[in-house]
């Protein structure tokens, strides 16, 4: 496998674009906005810049795999001659559902169709398809250069030829991959979701502060960082839409969304990539913004 396409280029996308790149793949990276295309070049030669800097990676390494990645707004001439197309548009359904259905069209017969998704159904996006045993899980962790794990998601009718050519493909991305059932979440996010939900409900009833609530989970269960920073990295919107899957999928209100990030999200408040969530990031240095005046109590 060589050529491989990347649709959607924010804030995954970029990071697949670019650890495929690394690795030598040919990568086509696809997206409806111009303007993100341009943000994601800049964001890969800077996030190279700074493997560069670290030692890990040679200037002209860096060169290598920028020159590895072209760009594409129209689907079908950037998915032409791709042996596996990775989607990682924006985590909505319809939308999933509408580009797995060109890209059952426009993709070689033999082309593999891998989803970024975190938690809609594979199963689901491969039914609009003729080619379900070809339709995979691909879930990359945020950021993806630097987080070892890819878990790979089975659909019904996804095939062992597929889940062993994707778990292979990982392993040469110097990943780890593992191999999970689907349903609503999968493992990370089942797991994750209802955590950061719970760190938004605790903001939310006045139990404690941004900083607070973030500084204990950190000291206290030596997290990398606390889950209300986690939530802004991830995007705010992106954990609503989980919540709100995990809900519908199991159909128990356990995983409703806390009203806090409902209505922060509804307010443009989406996190890093909006310039402020839990924290504020406009200044160059993150600042807790969410003050009690949210608090119900
Ligand atoms: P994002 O909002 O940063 O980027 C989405 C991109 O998709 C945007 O640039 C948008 O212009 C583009 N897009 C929308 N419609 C498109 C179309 N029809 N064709 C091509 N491009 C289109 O979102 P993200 O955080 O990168 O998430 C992408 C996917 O990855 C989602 O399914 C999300 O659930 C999943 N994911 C996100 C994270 C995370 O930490 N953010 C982690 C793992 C998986």
């Amino acid at each position: 496998m060589k050529n491989i396409a990347v649709i959607g280029s924010g804030t995954m996308g970029n990071g697949i674009a670019h650890t495929f790149a690394q690795f030598g793949y040919q990568v086509s990276l696809i997206d409806v906005s111009d303007n993100a295309l341009s943000k994601a070049l800049a964001t890969i030669s800077k996030n190279l810049d700074r493997q560069v800097t670290k030692g890990t990676l040679s200037e002209s390494e860096k060169e290598t795999t920028l020159a590895n990645i072209t760009i594409f707004t129209d689907l079908q001439t950037g998915v032409a001659g791709a042996e596996l197309i990775v989607e990682a548009a924006s985590e909505n359904l319809e939308l999933k559902l509408k580009i797995f259905k060109d890209l059952d069209h426009f993709a070689g017969p033999g082309a593999i169709l891998a989803s970024n998704t975190s938690s809609i159904s594979i199963t689901r996006i491969a039914s609009v398809t003729s080619r379900g045993d070809k339709v995979i899980g691909m879930h990359f962790m945020n950021p993806v250069p630097v987080m070892k794990l890819v878990e790979v998601i089975r659909g019904y009718a996804t095939s062992d030829e597929t889940t062993a050519m994707v778990m292979d493909l990982s392993l040469k991305l110097d990943k780890t991959p593992v191999e999970v059932n689907d349903y609503p979440g999968f493992v990370a996010n089942r797991i994750l979701m209802p955590m950061i939900n719970e760190a938004i409900y605790s903001l939310y009833e006045g139990v404690a502060g941004v900083e607070e609530i973030d500084t204990v989970m950190k000291l206290g269960m030596a997290h990398p960082m606390g889950p209300l920073q986690l939530a802004d990295f991830i995007g705010l919107d992106v954990c609503l839409a989980i919540l709100r899957v995990l809900q519908e999928g199991f159909g128990n209100p356990k995983y409703a969304p806390c009203p806090l990030l409902v209505n922060m999200v509804a307010a443009g408040k989406r996190g890093v990539k909006s310039g402020e969530g839990f924290y504020n990031y406009a200044k160059g240095v993150k600042e807790a913004v969410v003050a009690a005046k949210f608090a119900t109590n």
